[in-house]
């Protein structure tokens, strides 16, 4: 066991070097002898079957026992034909179920971790699939453990194993020996950290032991492998709906059968008219649609920064009313620079630092040593307020890698957004300093003295007030301001929870930090579209609200809390003050949550961003929670719905845009899909309740079904975005799908259709009473082609197609050409003409079916018309 080992033992039987790590070429050999460390996936599935899981539906089989009889009854053709159909149907619905597949696929490659390793005597990023066995492993708060890792190095590093062990607090970890004992439970190996658990505190070193199947978890993923596929709040409404349909129509075509059977017809076709005709009007490619045209949506947000974790996001995020953005990076370039300071009782332009100086000299050494950040000529890692520290040391010529050198970190408190404080514990000589720096406000309460003249005075109410002052002032200005504060001790044995006390302040900076471009913009566009920006930071109320200001977030300070102020609020006062409210400062993680509820329990539709450990909770508790792609932890995007790849707020609201678009063109693909469906079975019903003769036969059903369901309803659900879209007030989140117009819409062009055709048919059948086929020939063409330009009017509930340009949607155009096409070929085509027994209409038939056709067409655009004109009144 791993655990039982030393770590130079394990050092040593990994052949590895604390220091430098594996090289790449051992890597890459090791790779190739273990394979990528990853889970294993589920078994790919053979084609044929695949292609038979798209038929296995009851309805098919009685469809295909059906066209067996009818071959052994009279012809061959028209069972040809009905499996000719069958099979299309299944490859198109194969087709559209594998794209979507794909996409899916791809996204989850987008999202997977990556892991920080030491290769070649550099530290650097490396997706987790490529770590192996060897590898000295980096682990820092937020971070997933890429693979088992037997632990060299922690410090105050603190892991989540519930993923593992059930227990969902951190437990803590040291890189001593464990006693050999006995079956040691996983979670009391505390030099162990196990694949999938993740970091919520402090770092940490380790060496991989154990990649991919061979970790903890991969010996019990076989629990795991089922692949849940979880579906979205729209496609199981739909799969609901479309059961309903489905048990309506079944109702419907029984009902037809048993009129025939009153009427005396030839039962035998009845029968395979209303299968074919609960065939073609359930519409079973419902959900492969919807998800085909959610994962279209989804690539063409990755192209605008923006990664969908979930798919129901989408859906949401067309009805967000309240963006709760972070201000610091997402609203912010997050490019800190340190312009002024306070120190020794002057408040300044930092060109007035004095190194002579020993509190503003101490003042930016301190600052320098208490950080993480790196700095040489050409790179920079780390936080960016770390970063501004050590660019202003450098301008002053005091460089970090020196000051490291002379005073050795000895230990350290990481800084959390919960106490807004850092330190760490320094050499000075044969003492040791401590030296914390952090929020002004949480500062001053652990300070005793403070650092004046080059003495330590008693830190009196009056020289508080004064530090207040100078960090005020600084914060009127929009500057971000830190301080910090140090003590002298004798020796390393110190306990942590007690060095954070009894400091001596120093002094201030305070550091700029501009807006980021378009963001302005970005957040007026919301406000048009009812959409509100609330803006969320762990900086001072004074700096949120000059930012918000500026950025039209807020006007007035009454829209200001800090979060402390807002969780004294008793219930009645937030429901009161919430609506007014537009910014949350000096908020720590925990108040973020109750953010969060409150808002949404004023009925809002919420998104929050994050970026830490601690933002997990809120980012679940929100209805879009959204991670900083370059900022954010594994743990922020683990928790996440969407992930920002820029971490701009402006991508927030591109992909609101989307995510209406998205909705609305969904939408469009059902309403066409259930209105055809309604067209063809009050043709076929009414038809048979008037006594007339079949108005279509039965493969005619499924040949129009084979044209219109598939490509056209596609086309329509990838339809370009609507410029207008932000024009339009947030979707209210509990209206159904058909509510209000689409409703109306959808029926009534049902009923459209469906009369067209039976006109058609009857008209057909009075010039030419002794030739069926030719009247239902004429209903044939009405029924599909007057579907196809019917598509045209679905593209915009409100603007004219002419408005809109008929080639704005070319694969529609393309749909539409296809399916008239398809519609020709059974009728031109000699063969298929006498398989169909499709007359070869005359110029005049020709004539008059375009005509029908083009009604519904026409009176959605004079309706549309109408519309318009009255709105405008
Ligand atoms: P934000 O929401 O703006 O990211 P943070 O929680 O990061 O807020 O920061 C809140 C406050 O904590 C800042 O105003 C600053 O005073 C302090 N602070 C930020 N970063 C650090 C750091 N690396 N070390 C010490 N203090 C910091
Ligand atoms: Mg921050």
């Amino acid at each position: 066991m791993w655990f039982e080992k030393s770590s130079q033992e394990i050092i040593k039987e990994f052949n590895t070097d604390v220091v430098n790590g594996l090289s790449s070429e051992e890597a890459l050999i090791r790779r190739e002898k273990y394979g990528p460390n990853k889970l294993a996936e589920k078994k790919e599935q053979s084609i044929l079957k695949l292609l038979f899981e798209q038929i296995n539906d009851v309805l098919i089989y009685i469809l295909l026992g059906a066209a067996v009889i009818s071959a052994l009854l009279k012809e061959i053709s028209d069972a040809v034909i009905i499996v000719i159909i069958v099979v299309l149907n299944a490859i198109i619905g194969l087709i559209q179920e594998s794209k979507a597949e794909k996409a899916l696929e791809a996204l989850k490659k987008l999202s997977f971790p990556k892991a920080l390793v030491k290769r070649n005597g550099q530290i650097m990023e490396i997706s987790s699939e490529d770590v192996v066995v060897g590898d000295i492993v980096i682990l820092e708060a937020g971070k997933y453990i890429p693979c088992d890792l037997r632990l060299i190095e922690t410090a105050n590093l603190k892991i989540e194993e519930s993923a593992l062990t059930g227990e969902s607090v951190p437990s803590q970890k040291y890189a001593e020996n464990i006693l050999k004992s006995e079956n040691i439970a996983l979670g009391d190996q505390r030099n162990m950290a196990f694949m999938s658990t993740m970091v919520t505190y402090g770092r940490g070193v380790g060496v991989a032991v154990a990649v991919g199947m061979d970790t903890e978890i991969g010996k019990i993923a076989k629990m795991l492998e089922e692949n849940k596929k979880n579906s979205t709040p729209l496609q199981i409404k739909l799969a609901q709906l479309g059961k309903m349909l489905g048990f309506v129509v079944l109702i419907i075509c029984l009902l037809m059968f048993v009129v025939a059977v009153i009427q005396k017809r030839d039962l035998f076709e009845m029968f395979l008219t209303a299968i074919s005709l609960a065939v073609a009007a359930i519409p079973e490619g419902l959900p492969a649609m919807v998800t085909i045209v959610l994962a279209v949506g989804v690539q063409r947000m990755i192209k605008k920064n923006a990664i969908i974790r979930k798919l129901p996001a989408i859906e949401t995020l067309g009805s967000v009313n309240i963006i709760c953005s972070d201000k610091t990076g997402t609203l912010t370039q997050n490019k800190m620079t340190v312009t002024r300071f306070y120190a020794d009782g002057v408040l300044n332009d930092i060109s007035y630092l004095d190194m002579n100086n020993r509190v503003h000299s101490a003042l930016v050494k301190d600052m320098v040593l208490c950080s993480d950040a790196t700095y040489s000529e050409d790179s920079r890692t780390g936080d960016p307020t770390e970063i501004a520290l050590l660019e202003l040391g450098v301008k002053f010529n005091i460089y970090k890698d020196n000051e490291n050198e002379l005073h050795s970190r000895v230990d350290e408190i990481p800084f959390d957004s919960d106490r807004k404080l850092m330190t760490t514990l320094n050499k000075f000589g044969d003492k040791y300093n401590i030296i914390t720096k952090g929020a002004v406000d949480n500062l001053i309460k652990i300070c005793k003295s403070i650092y004046a003249n080059g003495n330590m005075v008693p830190f009196t109410e009056e020289l508080k007030s004064k530090v207040t002052a100078a960090s005020d002032s600084m914060s009127n200005d929009a500057l971000r301001v830190l301080g910090t504060a140090f003590r002298v001790v004798d020796s390393t044995e110190i306990e942590i929870d007690s060095m954070e006390s009894d400091l001596t302040f120093v002094g201030l900076v305070g550091m700029i930090d501009p807006p980021r471009e378009n963001v302005e913009k970005s957040i007026e566009e919301c406000r048009k579209s009812g959409i509100r920006t609330v803006m969320i930071t762990g900086d001072h109320k004074n700096t949120a609200f000059a930012i918000a200001k500026e950025l039209g977030i807020a006007e007035d300070s009454s829209q200001v809390v800090s979060g402390y102020e807002f969780n004294k609020l008793s219930g009645s006062e937030i429901e009161d003050k919430i609506d007014n409210l537009r910014v949350f400062a000096r908020v720590s993680p925990e108040h973020k949550v109750n953010i969060v509820r409150a808002l949404k329990k004023r009925g809002n539709i919420v998104s929050m961003t994050g970026d830490g450990v601690n933002d997990a909770p809120s980012l679940k508790a929100a209805d879009i929670g959204v991670a900083m792609g370059i900022t954010g932890t594994d743990v922020a995007k683990g928790a996440s719905d969407m992930i920002l790849t820029d971490d701009n707020f402006s991508t927030i609201v591109e992909a609101v845009k989307e995510g209406r678009n998205i909705y609305n063109n969904i939408r469009k693909s059902i309403v066409f899909l259930l209105s055809c469906n309604i067209g063809e079975i009050i043709a076929l019903f009414i038809g048979i309740v008037l006594g007339w003769p079949a108005v279509l036969r039965p493969i005619h059903l499924l040949w129009v079904n084979l044209i219109t369901d598939s490509l056209p309803a596609l086309a329509l659900g990838v339809e370009p975005d609507d410029p207008d879209i932000m024009k339009e007030k947030p979707r209210d989140a509990k209206k159904g799908l058909f509510s209000g117009k689409s409703g109306v819409f959808l029926i009534g062009n049902g009923i459209l259709i469906g009369v067209i055709t039976l006109a058609a048919f009857y008209i057909g059948n009075t010039i030419y009473p002794n030739s069926l086929m030719h009247a239902q020939t004429m209903a044939f063409v009405v029924l599909s082609v007057s579907q196809l330009f019917y598509t045209l009017s679905i593209r915009h509930s409100e603007k004219s197609i002419f408005e809109i340009g008929i080639f704005t949607n070319k694969y529609l155009v393309g749909a539409i050409v296809l399916g008239i096409v398809m519609v020709n070929m059974v009728i031109m085509i000699p063969f298929l003409a006498s398989v169909f027994k499709a007359f070869r209409l005359t110029l005049n038939d020709w004539l008059f079916v375009f005509l029908l056709s083009i009604i519904p067409f026409i009176l959605n655009e004079l309706g549309k018309l109408i519309y318009r004109k009255l709105e405008k009144k």
